[in-house]
C-alpha cells in the first residue's frame, strides 16, 4: 500500500535500492552469463524490491544486495548444464532421461557441424527421401513391414490418432485401466481430445472383459487403443483379454489396433538384470497390434524420439498426415537414432555390449560399484561425518517398470555438523553438480547411474562439501 501521506518515509526506503549498473559491475565476474542477462535479471530483482517497499516491506540495501547475488547464481545455476547422477535411477526424467553413448555423440558432432545427405540423393544428385535409411532400419530391427520417427512419444501418439481417425468415424475404444497419465500431467484422455478423437471408455479400472471391447464397437469406431501401463501397476482381483484377442476382435471388424508402449525395451530386461520383463515392440507386433509407439530416450537409450512401427499401408498414411511435418525429427535425431538404431542390429546377440549406457549400467556388478565406492571414499574427511558403503536398490525410472528394483551400491553420508539438505545443496552446487538423495539422516551417492570416468569428479565433490 502507498502511504501518500508520508512521502518522505517512502524516498528514503526507495533510497535503499541500489543501482542496477553498479550492482552489475560488481556481480558480473561471479557468473560466466552474457552481460545483458545479468542486467536484465538484476534490473527485474530491483524492480521486484521496489514493489515491495511501495507495499510497506522493510527492507535494507544490504539485504536487497545479498538476495540479489543469491538469486543471480541461483539463476546462472538453472542453465542447462552435466550433471552427475547418482539418484540410482537410470532413467530419470528431471535429469534428461537417457545419455547416448560415444557413438551416437560423436556422429552427432560430425552431422551437426557439417553439411549432410539429409534429403540428397547422393547416387542421383537429385533430392533425396528424409530419414529413408533409418526408418528401414528401423522396420528391420522391429520385425515389420515399415516405421517411421518424430520428436517424441507423446507426438508419435497425437499424430497416430490424428490419421487414423475422420469425420463420423473418431471412436477410440480405450479400457478404463489404461487411461494412464504419461508424465508431465498429460492424460491419455486430453491427447485423444487434441487428436480430434472421441474416447470411449471400456471395462471397469481392475477389469476388462473381451466382451467389453466388442459392446463399444459401433459405425463410428475408428480403431482400438491399448496403452501399457508403464509408470505403474495394478494387482489383486485384475483381468484383461490378451492381445491375439483383442487383435482378432479389431480385425474382425476391420479395425486397427494400436499401442501405445512407452518405453520400447529392445533387449529382454529380465536376462540383463533381476527385474521384470519389459514387453518389447517385437513382441507386441507379433500378438497381433497393427502399430506400435514408444519413446525413443526411455530404455531404448537413444535420443528423445518417438518411434511408430507396423503396417506399411498406415506408416505411408500417418507419413502424408500434414501435422507429420510439424513434428518430424531434425538431423540431429535423425542421426543419432540412426546409430542407436545400428548397434542394436549389430550387437543383436549381446546388446549388453553395445554402447548403450542404460543398458551398460544396468548390466554393472554390484562388486564392481563396491570396488569403485571403496576408492572413492579412500582418504575423504571422517571427523564430521560418518561415511559407510552400503547395499542400495537402483529403479530403472522414466515411466518403465514400476515394480523393478535392482541391486546396487550407495556411498552413505551421515553429517554430524550441517544438516543432510545442506550437504546435500553443496554437493548439488558443486562444479560437478552431483545429485544423489536424501533421507531423514543421511545422504547417499548411488554409484549404479554414475559413469566410472567422473568418479574421481565425485571425490573432489565429497572432499570439499565434507572439509
Ligand atoms: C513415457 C510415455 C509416453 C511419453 O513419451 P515421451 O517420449 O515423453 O513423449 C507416452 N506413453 C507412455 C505409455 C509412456 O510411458
Amino acid at each position: 500500500m502507498i502511504t501518500l501521506h508520508d512521502p518522505f518515509n517512502i524516498m528514503s526506503k526507495l533510497a535503499a535500492l541500489p543501482s542496477v549498473e553498479k550492482l552489475a559491475s560488481s556481480l558480473a565476474s561471479e557468473v560466466s552469463l552474457p552481460r545483458p542477462l545479468v542486467n536484465l535479471f538484476l534490473r527485474r530483482e530491483i524492480d521486484r524490491f521496489r514493489q515491495l517497499l511501495l507495499a510497506d516491506e522493510n527492507h535494507t540495501r544490504e539485504e536487497i544486495e545479498k538476495a540479489t547475488r543469491q538469486g543471480l547464481l541461483e539463476f546462472a545455476n538453472s542453465r542447462l548444464q552435466p550433471v552427475i547422477n547418482a539418484t540410482g535411477i537410470l532413467i530419470h526424467t528431471n535429469l534428461g532421461r537417457s545419455p547416448l553413448g560415444p557413438r551416437a555423440a560423436t556422429a552427432l558432432e560430425k552431422i551437426a557441424t557439417g553439411y549432410s545427405n539429409l534429403e540428397f540423393d547422393l547416387p542421383s544428385g537429385a533430392r533425396g527421401k528424409r530419414a529413408g535409411y533409418l526408418e528401414t532400419a528401423l522396420a528391420c530391427l522391429l520385425e515389420t513391414e515399415a516405421a517411421t520417427a518424430v520428436n517424441n512419444c507423446a507426438a508419435a501418439l497425437v499424430l497416430t490418432l490424428r490419421t487414423l481417425v475422420e469425420e463420423g468415424k473418431n471412436e477410440v475404444i480405450v479400457s478404463r485401466s489404461e487411461l494412464v497419465e504419461i508424465g508431465g500431467g498429460f492424460r491419455i484422455p486430453e491427447i485423444l481430445e487434441t487428436s480430434g478423437a472421441k474416447l470411449v471408455e471400456v471395462g471397469a479400472t481392475n477389469k476388462t472383459h473381451l466382451h467389453d471391447y466388442e459392446k463399444a464397437i459401433t459405425p463410428q469406431t475408428a480403431l482400438i487403443l491399448k496403452v501399457h501401463r508403464s509408470n505403474f501397476y495394478i494387482d489383486g482381483f485384475i483381468g484383461e483379454p490378451e492381445i491375439p484377442e483383442i487383435a482378432k476382435l479389431a480385425h474382425d471388424h476391420k479395425l486397427p489396433l494400436v499401442e501405445d508402449l512407452g518405453s520400447g525395451a529392445m533387449i529382454n530386461t529380465d536376462e540383463l538384470a533381476p527385474i521384470e520383463h519389459e514387453p518389447t515392440p517385437q513382441e507386441c507386433l507379433r500378438r497381433g497390434i497393427d502399430l506400435v509407439i514408444f519413446s525413443g530416450d526411455k530404455l531404448l537409450g537413444g535420443p528423445q524420439s518417438g518411434i511408430i512401427g507396423g503396417r506399411t499401408d498406415m506408416i505411408a498414411k500417418i507419413k502424408k498426415e500434414p501435422f507429420f511435418r510439424a513434428v518430424r525429427c531434425d538431423k540431429l535425431i535423425l542421426t543419432t537414432l540412426q546409430e542407436s538404431i545400428d548397434q542394436y542390429l549389430e550387437t543383436k546377440a549381446d546388446p549388453a555390449r553395445s554402447d548403450v549406457t542404460v543398458l551398460t549400467f544396468l548390466a554393472k556388478s554390484v562388486d564392481e560399484l563396491k570396488t569403485r565406492a571403496e576408492t572413492i571414499i579412500k582418504g575423504l574427511p571422517t571427523e564430521s561425518t560418518e561415511i559407510t558403503i552400503e547395499n542400495s536398490l537402483a529403479r530403472p525410472g522414466g515411466g518403465t517398470m514400476p515394480r523393478s528394483e535392482f541391486p546396487s551400491v550407495a556411498i552413505k553420508l551421515i553429517p554430524k555438523t550441517q544438516s543432510v539438505t545442506k550437504l546435500a545443496k553443496k554437493l548439488r552446487l558443486s562444479e560437478s553438480a552431483l545429485v544423489g538423495y536424501t533421507t531423514d539422516d543421511a545422504l547417499f551417492i548411488d554409484l549404479r547411474t554414475v559413469f566410472p570416468e567422473t568418479d574421481n569428479r565425485v571425490k573432489d565433490a565429497l572432499e570439499s562439501a565434507l572439509s
